[in-house]
């Protein structure tokens, strides 16, 4: 009974301090603006099977890509387990979920597997980090905290995998052969590890490592938040929200569509349509909660840097750091929004403060970025919302887009010709 109350109480204090940290994360979400209604659930679903499930875009980078897919493999898998030790730490039993016979048998025996599987993989996850030179770990916007935290997750996981197996040995050397599913790799470790041990001390093992592995469950899930690692709660539903589009395809202006409509076709405007607070986005609270969920979501691997065109041939623009410095100017600005509302200014601005004009400006909206997103984030339309704001409210655009902005408005076309010579050039053909 001692240990159920305490582990009520430890359960409590994780939830809570977990409720307390979403709940503030996603209450940044109401200072956003409107992106897509979210339809074609089918459709979606396929999306999420392919994309996130099955870890199809991951897949592109051989090796590196499948010990990650093996790694969100054995997660999903693994969390079975966890979802039990929740059940027998509050009810006081022992592997509860036995009941449901081979189902469970085959799911504990792949996730005592995958635990050896993802313990190795993070083991050379870890060796790549710390001791090789990767380009895709490296950038202006990838601090000395950033690389901490993401060694700290990787040694958690770690941890995490040695103490399953560590209480899945436990268990094999207290119950012998009337244990309760099959334990492929934690059997044979434990022929080395448990043989000789008394009854005794197999339960010591096998308690000491059941409460670390609950335990650093609990502190990871208070620290992924925190943390790039964040993404384990949010890749999933991210992928589920995908703009739908094709990639080339870059939304039209709502607002300016409806002033255009309004003198074409009064009639076929919206003129309830509120009046226009923001052409294009210049800080957090213009972007829209598409945006602020790729934020959220973004894992800093840095595949989408490294096949941008700008950022290859050394121009000042990495589509990775456009939602890492989206993430941390909502961290900062956030709290004040929620607190004096929505006009409320820090005299700061993600343009400029964050993000340069020439890196905005160094985007040819290729869409490579996009398409190599693991997670399925979109990193032209915010850069396009960018520099809409920078054009229709600064006339900031640069100057070879001034002048054809001007030869638009005087000519009709790009160029420096009037429409009376714009056929001119047929006149050698002889036509
Ligand atoms: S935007 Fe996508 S590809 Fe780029 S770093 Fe983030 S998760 Fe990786
Ligand atoms: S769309 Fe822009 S940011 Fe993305 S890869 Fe192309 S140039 Fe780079």
């Amino acid at each position: 009974m001692a240990k159920q109350l305490i582990f009520l109480f430890v359960l409590l204090i994780t939830l809570g301090v977990f409720a307390w940290t979403m709940s503030r994360i996603f209450s940044f979400f109401n200072l956003t603006k409107s992106a897509f209604p979210v339809r074609n659930i089918g459709k979606r679903i396929n999306i999420t099977l392919k994309v996130a499930i099955g870890q199809s875009k991951i897949l592109r980078w051989p090796f590196t890509g499948l010990l990650h897919a093996l790694v969100f493999w054995g997660f999903m898998v693994i969390t079975f387990g966890s979802f039990e030790m929740v059940i027998d730490g509050l009810a006081g039993t022992e592997r509860v979920l036995g009941t449901f016979g081979i189902v469970y048998d085959i799911i504990i025996g792949s996730g005592d597997v995958f635990a050896a599987i993802v313990l190795i993989a993070i083991l050379v996850f870890l060796a790549r980090r710390l001791f090789l030179s990767i380009g895709r770990f490296k950038g202006e916007e990838i601090k000395t905290i950033s690389k901490i935290d993401a060694n700290i997750a990787l040694t958690m996981i770690l941890l995490l995998m040695v103490s399953l197996l560590g209480m899945n040995i436990g268990y094999v050397a207290l119950h012998g052969n009337n244990q309760i599913g099959v334990y492929p790799v934690s059997q044979w470790l434990a022929g080395y590890i448990t043989s000789g041990m008394t009854i005794y001390g197999a339960n010591i093992f096998h308690e000491v490592n059941w409460w670390a592995h609950i335990l650093l469950i609990f502190i990871f899930a208070n620290i992924l938040p925190y943390s790039k690692h964040f993404h384990v709660f949010t890749s999933i539903p991210n992928v589920f929200l995908s703009r739908l589009e094709p990639l080339g395809y870059l939304p039209n202006m709502g607002n300016v569509m409806n002033e255009v409509k309004l003198m074409m076709n009064p009639e076929a405007a919206n003129v309830e349509a509120p009046p226009i607070s923001r052409f294009g986005v210049k800080d957090v609270e213009d972007t829209s909660w598409k945006n602020y969920a790729d934020a959220l979501a973004c894992t800093e691997c840095g595949r989408c840097t490294a096949v941008c065109p700008a950022a290859i041939t050394g121009k000042k623009l990495s589509p990775r750091k456009i939602f890492v410095d989206l993430r941390a100017r909502m961290k900062e600005k956030g709290p004040g929004l929620i607190k004096n509302g929505i006009d409320y200014s820090d005299n700061k601005s993600l343009i400029r403060d964050y993000i340069s004009e020439e890196e905005l400006w160094a985007c040819t909206t290729c869409n490579a970025c996009a398409q190599e997103c693991p997670i399925n984030i979109n990193h032209p339309t915010l850069i396009l919302d960018m520099r809409r704001y920078l054009v229709m409210e600064e006339a900031a655009a640069p100057a070879g887009l001034n002048m054809m902005f001007t030869n638009i408005e005087n000519n009709g076309a790009p160029w420096q010709r009037g429409p009376e010579e714009r056929l001119e050039w047929t006149e050698s053909l002889n036509a």
